[in-house]
């Protein structure tokens, strides 16, 4: 790669930073596109500014390339999901990451890593995995790809500050300084901050002229009241219908799927896809989580159900009715903390209070969240650049032109099943081919 040639005045750019406030000087090299964060954006937007011909250096903090998707997926990658809509994701609005998503869609990533030669394999879930089961299959074939396109990965080279030169950008690295005509931001969000991305990438969006809003940690398991008896469980997993309520008991999110109770709470699917509803929820008031374990079920078919079993069986007991629908332990635990009546109870002698409470704690328990685990174990980061700030069409800055930004960089996060891949792969995409085009 040529890294010397000097490119022509980006007419855009007006004279922001004077030359002698950086460490630049008549031999600092050029690049047409810098790529700041070489995580899955990253490799995008490096891979499709490369296959437009543009002198392309990617540049990581990490020493290691890819750390959040050899952990990802359990290991495996979950790469995308068979249907992406934007109403998986929260954030910025969703007129503007349906555009970013339709411009490269779920068959568009399959047939994308085809070509790299990984193969995805669809679960019962719907959520797309390489057939190897194995991340670094993804991660090995985009660093491949993006060498053989002729893009430059410099990993341990942390990028500490970009500012505008009259020409493009200076960009000042661990390591030396260079200057690029273009830049992509792709530094991720604050998330698993001992992976590389530790929100280092908002300051130089704002110090660019973004607006950065407020970050909370999401996808992350919840906390429960210490010494709560759900904690007792630890290793219970179930399926549970999570209800969000209001102060004033109203349902602000609803969220089906399934629960894994921990020694310190709540983790799973369900828990994680409700957490950052939770988290907003809570800082700015009272908010609540209710479990329903019977999911489809509602108070009254419970009740019915109860009492219809009691005038069959009035001798059998109320844990071996209620264990006919949840697992042993799970079914004692309700019965005995969650509603205070004895599991041995015989249904036939199960006075009408006791059913009722036995009915309440199988269908609206309230859970008694103390807080969440915080962006170390949190999978993603809710907040961030807002979309309306790109043009969503190269995923340009308005604000800064010659700024692009993509990923978890951006508001925008969504829920669990490969959807936060998803749209690091499709706006990496569109930055990468557009900041590419020179
Ligand atoms: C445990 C875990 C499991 C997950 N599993 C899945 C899954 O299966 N499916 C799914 O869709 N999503 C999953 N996610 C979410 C997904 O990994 C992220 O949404 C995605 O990686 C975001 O991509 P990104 O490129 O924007 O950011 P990142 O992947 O975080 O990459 C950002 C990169 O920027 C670098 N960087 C940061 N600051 C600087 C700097 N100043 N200078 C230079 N480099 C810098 C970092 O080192 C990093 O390499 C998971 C996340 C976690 C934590």
């Amino acid at each position: 790669m040529n890294l010397t040639k000097p490119h022509p005045i980006h007419p855009q750019n007006t004279q922001l930073t004077a030359e002698s406030k950086t460490n630049l000087s008549a031999s600092t090299p050029w690049v047409d596109v810098a790529i700041v964060g070489a995580g899955a954006a990253g490799l995008m937007a490096a891979y499709f500014a490369a296959r437009e011909g543009a002198t392309t250096l990617a540049l990581d903090g990490a020493s290691r390339l890819g750390a959040k998707i050899l952990i990802s997926g359990g290991g495996r990658c979950n790469v995308t999901h068979e249907r992406v809509r934007a109403e998986d994701f929260n954030g910025s609005n969703r007129n503007l990451v349906s555009k970013v998503l339709r411009s490269f869609g779920v068959h568009d990533a399959i047939a994308f890593f085809r070509d790299l030669g990984v193969e995805l394999k669809r679960e019962e879930t719907g959520k797309l995995f390489p057939v190897t089961d194995r991340a670094a299959t993804v991660l090995d074939a985009l660093v491949g790809a993006v060498g053989r396109a002729g893009a430059e990965i410099r990993t341990a080279s942390r990028v500490v500050s970009v500012a505008p030169i009259g020409e493009g950008f200076a960009v000042e690295t661990v390591t030396g300084s260079l200057r690029a005509r273009r830049i992509v931001l792709s530094t991720g969000g604050l998330s698993i901050p001992k992976s590389g991305s530790d929100g280092a990438g908002y300051a130089m969006a704002q110090a660019l002229g973004q607006s950065v809003t407020p970050t909370l940690p999401a996808l992350v398991p919840l906390l429960l009241e210490s010494g709560h008896w759900l904690t007792a469980l630890s290793g219970v997993s179930c399926d549970a219908t999570l209800e969000l309520r209001d102060a004033r008991g109203r349902v602000r999110q609803r969220v089906q799927g399934s629960m894994l109770l921990t020694h310190f709470g709540l983790s799973g699917p369900a828990v994680l896809d409700m957490s950052r509803h939770w988290i907003a929820a809570s800082s700015g008031g009272e908010a609540a989580i209710v479990a329903n374990f019977v999911p489809g079920e509602d108070f009254e078919s419970v009740e019915a159900w109860i009492v219809a079993e009691a005038k069959a069986g009035p001798r059998r007991t109320l844990l071996n009715l209620v264990r006919s629908r949840l697992s042993d332990r799970l079914a004692d635990g309700l019965l005995r903390e969650g509603a205070s009546v004895a599991p041995d109870t015989a249904l036939g002698r199960l006075a009408r209070d006791d059913r009722r409470r036995v009915v309440h704690a199988l269908t609206a328990l309230p859970l008694p969240i103390a807080g969440n685990r915080g962006y170390a174990f949190a999978e993603v980061t809710a907040g961030g650049v807002p979309l309306d700030e790109v043009d969503v069409t190269t995923m340009e800055s308005k604000r800064c032109r010659g700024l692009f930004l993509c990923g978890e960089i951006l508001d925008v996060d969504g829920r669990i099943g490969g959807f936060n891949f998803q749209w690091a792969w499709a706006s990496g995409r569109v930055a990468g081919s557009a900041a590419g085009k020179i």
